[in-house]
């Protein structure tokens, strides 16, 4: 996958972008990173990158030109269309199951804000979608920025095991069990005695159950969208947990038979 970040402050990304999985995602050319200098389009003396706003108020807003110039520049770039995020705290909150279409796609190019934010034209012309990291705001979209990176980038074919992704937190509605390693016994606080067992159908009913609960007492919104056999419902059911759904959808009954028949 490439992806093309448009931001004020490149230094910003040298350290997450040549650090663990990402520079090893670079390595393997399973991510091609490239860094651009808004900056460097514009045109004038100063490189002057924001303006006062129209109807004044606080603060600068970024404008167009550099704007405009740096994004139809690097789209006719080589590769494939880029599908266009702005980072922007107003925008859809991003979740592991964005992360997940992120992923499938060929190219991405992220817009970092700064001051303001950007015109909004330049969100009415080329921003396919708009991202926020949470509800909160940051002083610009770099932070923004690599935390999509990263979500995305470990999801991409070859950049982390398989087995690694498949119980994590969210990925299936469901919090991730937790983990023990070395040593058996620390401070008193054993290791759960199952996960020494060596009975590897135990350990999976016993990270199954764990993930129930904790996403049952951290997160129980999740529930609702979680994919939960019988043993996941009884056993929600034995912590005190209602099962909402099934009140609000009861079993259909069955249709009338038809007075012919
Ligand atoms: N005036 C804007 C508002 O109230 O919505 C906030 C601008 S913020 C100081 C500057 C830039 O930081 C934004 O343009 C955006 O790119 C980025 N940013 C701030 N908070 C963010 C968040 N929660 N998620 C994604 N990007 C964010």
């Amino acid at each position: 996958m490439r992806v093309d970040v448009l931001t004020l402050f490149t230094a910003m990304f040298d350290g997450p972008l040549n650090e663990s999985i990402l520079k090893r995602a670079q390595a393997d050319g399973r991510l091609d990173a490239h860094i651009h200098d808004i900056r460097t389009y514009a045109t004038d003396k100063h490189h002057t990158c924001d303006d006062a706003p129209f109807g004044g108020g606080a603060g600068m807003v970024m404008k167009i030109a550099p704007l405009a110039a740096a994004i139809e520049d690097i789209s006719s770039a080589d590769g494939a269309p880029a599908h266009v995020i702005y980072l922007t705290p107003d925008g859809t909150t991003l979740t592991q199951a964005i992360a997940q279409e992120l992923s499938r796609k060929p190219r991405l190019m992220l817009i970092c804000g700064h001051y303001e934010g950007i015109d909004e034209r330049i969100r009415t012309r080329y921003v396919h979608q708009e991202l926020s990291i949470g509800d909160y705001v940051l002083t610009g979209g770099e932070l923004a920025a690599m935390v999509v990176i990263d979500a995305v980038a470990r999801l991409l074919d070859g950049v982390i095991s398989a087995d690694s992704l498949a119980e994590e937190s969210h990925s299936d509605s469901l919090l991730e069990y937790p983990h023990y390693t070395r040593p058996a016994l620390w401070q008193e606080m054993p290791v759960p005695p199952v996960l020494r067992s060596g009975d590897h159908g135990k350990i999976a009913v016993w990270r199954r159950q764990q993930r129930l609960e904790r996403t049952y007492l951290r997160r129980p919104e999740l529930l609702s969208t979680a994919i939960l056999d019988k043993a996941d419902r009884a056993f929600l059911r034995s912590l005190g947990w209602y099962d909402s759904l099934w009140t609000q959808h009861p079993p259909r009954r069955a249709k009338p038979k038809a007075e012919s028949e």
